[in-house]
């Protein structure tokens, strides 16, 4: 994390936060967890098209497009944010992990936290039909890439080197949480 550019107020409660946050995603079993400055995400609404054609989940799952917001409309409130914690962990415990992380953000005072994540939903086998709500819409997180993220162009920038998986090939996934 580069320190220097908090806002003088609230550097060491951020920064402690930022370290508590950290701890807690290590101790969960994420296989790491990196902080950097939200304006260090690399925003890129192209990233909507590779999810519109391409990927399965498109139109199947109320976590990505064109359920979530348009990265037009999510670029404005991304902004907002000051920094970005981005946790790797196993596909099956990463909603789990950026959910219970948004928590203890909010829990430390950040209460516009928000937990993002690669992938479609997991939590249900198939999602609901059109028009029906969540099943479980205090743990949906959309996806990254859907709102307009360019993962592998922030973790490259956050000094994570990663490729894209072949077919077979097991990797671990990414999810961010916003914080203020
Ligand atoms: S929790 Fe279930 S119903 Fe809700 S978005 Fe995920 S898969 Fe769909």
């Amino acid at each position: 994390m580069k320190k220097g550019s908090m806002g003088a107020r609230s550097e060491m409660t951020i920064e402690k936060d930022l370290d508590a946050l950290k701890e807690l995603a290590l101790e969960k079993g994420a296989v790491s967890a990196t902080v950097i400055a939200a304006h260090e995400i690399v925003f890129d609404e192209r990233t909507v098209y590779k999810c519109q054609f391409g990927c399965p989940a498109y139109g199947r799952f109320l976590t990505c497009p064109p359920y979530t917001p348009h990265p037009s409309e999510f670029e404005k409130a991304l902004r907002r944010y000051k920094w970005a914690m981005l946790v790797e962990c196993g596909m099956e415990e990463l909603n789990r992990m950026v959910v219970e992380l948004e928590k203890a953000a909010m829990r430390r005072g950040n209460y516009l936290a928000l937990g993002l994540k690669g992938h479609r939903c997991y939590l249900c086998e198939e999602c609901v039909p059109p028009g029906e709500p969540c099943r479980d819409p205090l743990n949906a997180r959309p996806s990254m890439s859907g709102l307009g993220i360019n993962v592998f162009a922030t973790l490259a920038q956050a000094g994570i080197e990663r490729r894209l998986a072949m077919d077979g090939e097991e990797h671990t996934s990414w999810g961010m949480i916003l914080i203020d």
